[in-house]
């Protein structure tokens, strides 16, 4: 275990300064408990049957979830006969595939930013990343914007324009699809986990717990790289991944106009609020370099295999779901839907907001026309280093220590209440997005409590309540 000396320093509310040693954690952990990796053998089994059962459901039982496992229950069908009804692997949906993970590496390696040159208020090119364990501070060239806008562009002219392939495209090849997001899902996580063995980017920035499942799971490596700008973390995520969401969700609804003659004010809904969700991904990249995933999660199956599988498939549940279910909305459902929406992303970008004009003054800037209160720590990273931080306790931060994580989950329910009551289908993703930041919330801070010692203790007491003022 990483052993650190740590000391606190005065803070601005005049707190008294304590010197003390603790150890301190950075990512994910050194030591594999056998519950932890009961847990990472479980989903490394079960994730891509989920994954499979959902799509399955949808293509074969209308979107029940319960009705294929009645009809097992009772007989009336048997896996090998639902196997055998499944779309198999095809060579278009391949070639689809190769050419959209081709096209995506293109415009990330060789289109340089250019759009924080025109766009006011936007930061993009090169920018830095946030110090590693070792010490490092990594650049990243922040071009996802101009990824987005650049493929949508295209996706728009080949609607409208050019007709070299229809909107359905996706949707018609979904499932075949599937099989090919997990080759590349699998084979990028396994290569990370072997490159972490030979031929690691930053070899101190590596953590082994000996137990081969977490290993490959949870990742090695902390930013492993091809070259000087390929970063798996932040090619990964967000671009097979993220710039895929909305062009998904325009194919379903695409999918819709076909077979109905006509697009619900629900699949209106469910492209409006996701896309408003992915546009802020890319408008803010720079502040994504500051998350959990880019600063302290090590790249494995778990954000590798996630990306290109997990989150394409199960984050667009909903629009598959509305092209099997085309529901239209009352007026108030579709208000009472859409503002739980834009107020739920109204607290999630407020809240990041905060933290990163924060961060970014160190402290110099006004929150809630107030100058913030805050609780200074201190810190030693692995190279013995000795770091200064602050920890915000006003505006949202002083509401709860995630409330990012609450208007996130506000979000998620308005995709899924967008969908009607008649089905739970679409509702898992609410469900999973619970497990995920409470979950995450729960890493975080423990990750915290280790590096910031008293001083997360000084901030729990001041901010009692994780996600929901007097609940939780
Ligand atoms: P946060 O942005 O909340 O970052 C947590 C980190 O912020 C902590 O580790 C700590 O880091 C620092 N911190 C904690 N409390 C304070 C404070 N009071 N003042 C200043 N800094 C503090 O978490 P995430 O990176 O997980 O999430 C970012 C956003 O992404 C969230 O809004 C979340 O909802 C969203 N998200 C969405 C997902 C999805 O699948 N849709 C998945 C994951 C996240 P330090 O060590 O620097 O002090």
């Amino acid at each position: 275990m990483e052993s650190t000396r740590r000391r606190t320093q005065p803070s601005s509310n005049g707190k008294t300064s304590e010197h003390m040693e603790q150890p301190a954690q950075w990512g994910r952990a050194w030591e594999v408990d056998w519950f932890s990796l009961i847990g990472v053998i479980s989903l490394l089994c079960f994730a891509p049957f989920i994954v499979f059962y959902f799509v399955m459901a949808c293509d074969q039982y209308q979107c029940s979830i319960s009705q294929p496992l009645f009809e097992l229950y009772s007989g009336e069908t048997t896996l090998l006969s639902i196997w055998a009804r499944s779309p198999s692997f095809t060579w278009s949906a391949a070639k689809i595939y190769a050419i959209w993970v081709g096209f995506q590496v293109f415009l990330y390696m060789c289109i340089p930013d250019v759009t924080n040159k025109f766009i006011p208020g936007y930061v993009g090119g090169v920018q830095d990343g946030a110090q590693t364990p070792a010490g490092l501070i990594n650049k990243y060239e922040i071009n996802g914007l101009q990824c987005w806008l650049i493929t949508h562009a295209l996706w728009f002219a080949n609607a409208h324009y050019f007709h070299w392939f229809s909107p359905t495209i996706i949707f018609d090849n979904w499932i075949p699809l599937m099989w090919c997001t997990n080759i590349l899902g699998y084979a990028v996580s396994t290569f990370a986990f072997i490159k972490a063995y030979f031929f690691p980017t930053n070899s101190e920035d590596c953590k082994f717990t000996g137990n081969i499942f977490y290993n490959y799971m949870m990742g090695i490596e902390f930013n492993p790289r091809i070259g000087k700008w390929f970063d798996f973390k932040l090619f990964f995520n967000g671009r097979p991944g993220i710039v895929a969401w909305t062009l998904i969700n325009l194919s379903y609804m695409a999918k819709q106009q076909e077979l109905y003659g006509h697009i619900t004010n629900s699949m209106i809904l469910v492209n409006v609020l996701q896309a408003i969700y992915v546009l802020d991904f890319f408008w803010n990249e720079a502040w994504y370099l500051k998350t959990i995933d880019i600063c302290h999660d090590h790249f494995g199956w778990y954000l590798g295999w996630g990306d290109c599988v997990w989150l394409p498939y199960l984050y667009t549940l909903q629009g598959l779901y509305l092209v099997y279910h085309p529901v239209q909305l009352s007026d108030a459902h579709a208000l009472a839907v859409l503002l739980l929406g834009l107020v739920g992303y109204y607290i999630f970008r407020s809240t990041n907001h905060q933290k990163d004009l924060f961060r970014r003054t160190e402290g110099s800037c006004s929150i809630w026309g107030h100058k913030p209160t805050y609780i200074e720590c201190s810190y030693q990273s692995a190279d013995g280093g000795i770091h200064h931080s602050k920890l915000l306790t006003s505006g949202f931060w002083g509401v709860a220590r995630h409330f990012n994580y609450t208007g996130d989950l506000m979000g998620s329910l308005a995709y899924c209440a967008a969908c009607g009551f008649g089905h739970i289908l679409p509702y898992f993703y609410i469900v999973y997005m619970t497990i995920l930041l409470v979950h995450r919330c729960v890493r975080d801070e423990h990750r915290c409590s280790s590096k910031y010692g008293k001083d997360w203790k000084r901030y729990t007491d001041a901010v009692p309540y994780r996600l929901i003022p007097g609940m939780f």
